[in-house]
């Protein structure tokens, strides 16, 4: 339920391990993310925001401060390579848990120190997810299913979940057994500058994907697809990438809602496929290795996941988004 490609083994049947986090190049972060403003409306911090940039997370003992180049490159090759082995050996991931709904262990709270930049931040993702809720109440009420807002985490280096630990290598998740999404915004500084996918939209995208994952569990659609993938094991990944595609395109649904009420600036959109361009299974795979091994994608190739978004975006209605149609999921 990541972003990012998962790592195979390290699912816990909730979320998936990925990879992530650049080390460096903070200076040139703050301009990159502000070239370009999305219209929104500062209504201070939301209800469904949880700071948790000031706790301690308990659950894992591996990553500590940033990680660097070399962490980086691991997690990248045990993405590509499905080697859970090598994560473990280094403390990086590990997670698991037992998803069962309840936190794996305590954390300990303490303000986050916020810089103004950060706060600026935080009121943006606010935004976000309050707008989100906005569009998905209403377009879930004329079905049987109400939305029901999920809480969105942020936090530094590490946290503790109801799916276990995660750190931030783990890139953004959505964790189904507490239904909250979990970012660490340093993800966004590797977003811009490692993949050139720069800009607040990039960051709307990415938060949108994780709501995508929040209404396929609201809509029963994740328990299906596990069901599947349960009867078929070799379809894995295969039905794995579809369900990645689907919360792609639910995030499309939500920026051509945006778009209608003239929430983007020129280039938005163009953020937000560049980012879902930058994170295609293909794409990750080249970098990493060179090759290019498609039976082992578990989110879509970058033209998928662009494709898919777009889809979402043009049609702006959720039966266009069946990624399932031929799966009777
Ligand atoms: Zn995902």
């Amino acid at each position: 339920m990541t972003l990012w490609p998962s790592i195979a083994g390290l699912t816990n049947g909730h979320w998936a391990v990925c990879h992530s986090v650049n080390a460096d190049a903070q200076t040139t972060i703050a301009n990159l993310w502000h070239t370009r403003a999305m219209r929104w409306t500062d209504k201070g911090r939301s209800k469904n925001l949880e700071d948790r940039r000031g706790a301690r997370a308990s659950g894992g003992k591996g990553v500590k401060g940033k990680l660097g180049a070399g962490t980086i490159v691991i997690v990248l090759i045990a993405a590509v390579l499905g080697r859970t082995d090598l994560l473990e050996t280094f403390g990086i991931g590990g997670g698991g848990g037992g998803g069962g709904g309840q936190a794996s262990s305590q954390q300990t709270n303490a303000p986050a120190q916020s810089s103004p930049e950060d706060e600026k931040s935080m009121r943006f993702l606010s935004f976000l997810i309050d707008d989100m809720e906005t569009v998905w109440t209403k377009r879930l009420s004329s079905g049987s299913t109400p939305y029901e807002a999920p809480v969105l985490v942020v936090f530094r280096n590490g946290v503790d979940s109801a799916c276990g630990f995660a750190s931030s290598a783990t890139g953004p998740f959505y964790c189904p057994g507490d239904h909250k999404l979990y970012l660490d915004t340093a993800f966004f500084d590797d977003l811009a500058v490692r993949f050139k996918a720069a800009g607040d939209f990039a960051q709307a995208y990415v938060v949108a994907h994780e709501v995508g994952h929040h209404l396929q569990t609201l809509l029963g659609t994740s328990k299906r697809m596990r069901r599947a993938q349960a009867a078929t094991p070799s379809r894995k990944n295969e039905l794995s990438v579809l369900l990645e595609l689907q919360a792609d395109c639910y995030a499309g649904i939500w920026a051509h809602d945006a778009a209608k009420r003239n929430l983007l600036e020129t280039g938005d959109l163009r953020e937000a496929l560049t980012a879902a361009m930058a994170i295609g299974d293909d794409t990750l795979q080249k970098q990493a290795t060179g090759k290019v091994r498609p039976e082992s994608w578990t989110h879509g190739s970058s033209a998928q996941r662009r494709e898919w978004f777009q889809r979402g975006y043009d049609q702006g209605s959720v039966p266009s988004c069946n990624t399932f149609a031929n799966e009777g999921i």
